[in-house]
């Protein structure tokens, strides 16, 4: 069987689960294509005005999709770490889709919940496995086989420091390997499905990296280090991409010497608003860190958005050549 998986949202975290997974139980993966014009263009006319734009992203995938896949994967996603949430938009996902798009293929919605227990994860994987009539035995033996190439796939970001968007693409490799001495250390924040979704994030790493910047993100740090971030906050982040944000934020602020920091957010999220809030009112003003905050929506023009990362990079070449008091604000 085809199974057909959207190129948008949580492709960008677990993608290698995925597809090991599917693979390992004898499926086929089909994805959607990278993001273009068109992809934008059909998610934008389906979906209501409000909506972000990585939801309205996801419908032109899922477009993208009915005439390659016999069935599409959009997993209801509740919690993906124990006492924590994700943005309900993810809850609703797949009823979304169904309205919107009512010709669809039929959808493997299965929910996955962690907030209680993260074992839940494989009562997750054995509702996917029914659906495809496997056995318990097969799920499992498929599972662990995923466990491996994910975790595999998590180390190499860490030891290589190299971004999920280069990894998923092979792009960039020959020029992070050349980079002896990096011009800049960025910190680049914001949810995977913004950062590593090259067309909307308008090619921002690989402009990056054609300055020989050195790029972080909060993939790139173990878990420990980001709660020993978040202890920085005054309340419990219980929102696991926000969480993830500012505790990668906080934690190099605290340890690590970065030059600078680029926050890319959608506009419209409640969730960005509320982080980038917290990151650009409070954390670089105490800090002084030069940050540069970034909104994507789908009328983003390239020359606006290139203007303001070179006016950026210009602040971080002033601060390297002199340590005067220029503007910590990008
Ligand atoms: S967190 Fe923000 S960008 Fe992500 S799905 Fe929710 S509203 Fe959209």
């Amino acid at each position: 069987m085809k199974i057909g998986i959207p190129r948008a949202l949580f492709f960008y975290h677990y993608y290698p689960l995925w597809e090991s997974f599917f693979k390992a139980l004898g499926q086929e993966v089909v994805l959607s294509n990278p993001t273009n014009k068109q992809i934008l263009k059909k998610g934008v006319e389906v979906t209501v005005d409000d909506a972000c734009l990585p939801v309205k992203l996801f419908h032109g995938h899922v477009m993208d999709l009915a005439h390659k896949a016999d069935t599409i994967f959009i997993p209801r996603i509740i919690s993906i770490e124990p006492g924590e949430y994700i943005c309900p938009k993810f809850l609703g996902l797949p009823d979304m889709i169904k309205y919107n798009l009512p010709d669809l293929p039929p959808v493997i919605d299965i929910k996955l919940d962690l907030y209680n227990k993260k074992s839940r994860i494989l009562e997750h994987f054995f509702e996917i496995g029914k659906n495809l009539n496997k056995t318990r035995w097969e799920v499992l033996k498929a599972y662990i086989v995923a466990c491996k190439s994910f975790s595999s796939y998590k180390n190499y970001i860490r030891k290589h420091r190299i971004t999920p968007y280069e990894i998923l693409t092979q792009k960039n490799f020959k020029c992070i390997k050349k980079q002896t001495e990096p011009g800049f250390t960025v910190l680049l924040l914001g949810h995977p499905y913004n950062l590593y979704d090259n067309f909307i994030s308008m090619d921002l790493i690989t402009k990056l990296r054609k300055i020989n910047a050195k790029i972080i993100t909060y993939e790139m740090i173990n878990e420990k280090n980001i709660v020993q971030g978040t202890k920085k906050l005054t309340k419990d982040m219980f929102w696991t991409l926000g969480k993830n944000i500012l505790g990668c934020a906080y934690y190099f602020l605290e340890n690590k010497k970065i030059d600078g920091i680029i926050h890319v957010a959608s506009f419209g999220c409640g969730p960005d608003s509320l982080i980038g809030e917290l990151l650009e009112h409070r954390v670089m003003r105490e800090y002084k860190v030069p940050f540069l905050y970034l909104t994507l929506d789908e009328h983003s023009g390239e020359a606006g958005f290139d203007t303001r990362l070179e006016a950026f990079l210009d602040i971080l070449e002033g601060r390297k050549v002199s340590e005067s008091n220029i503007s910590a604000h990008g």
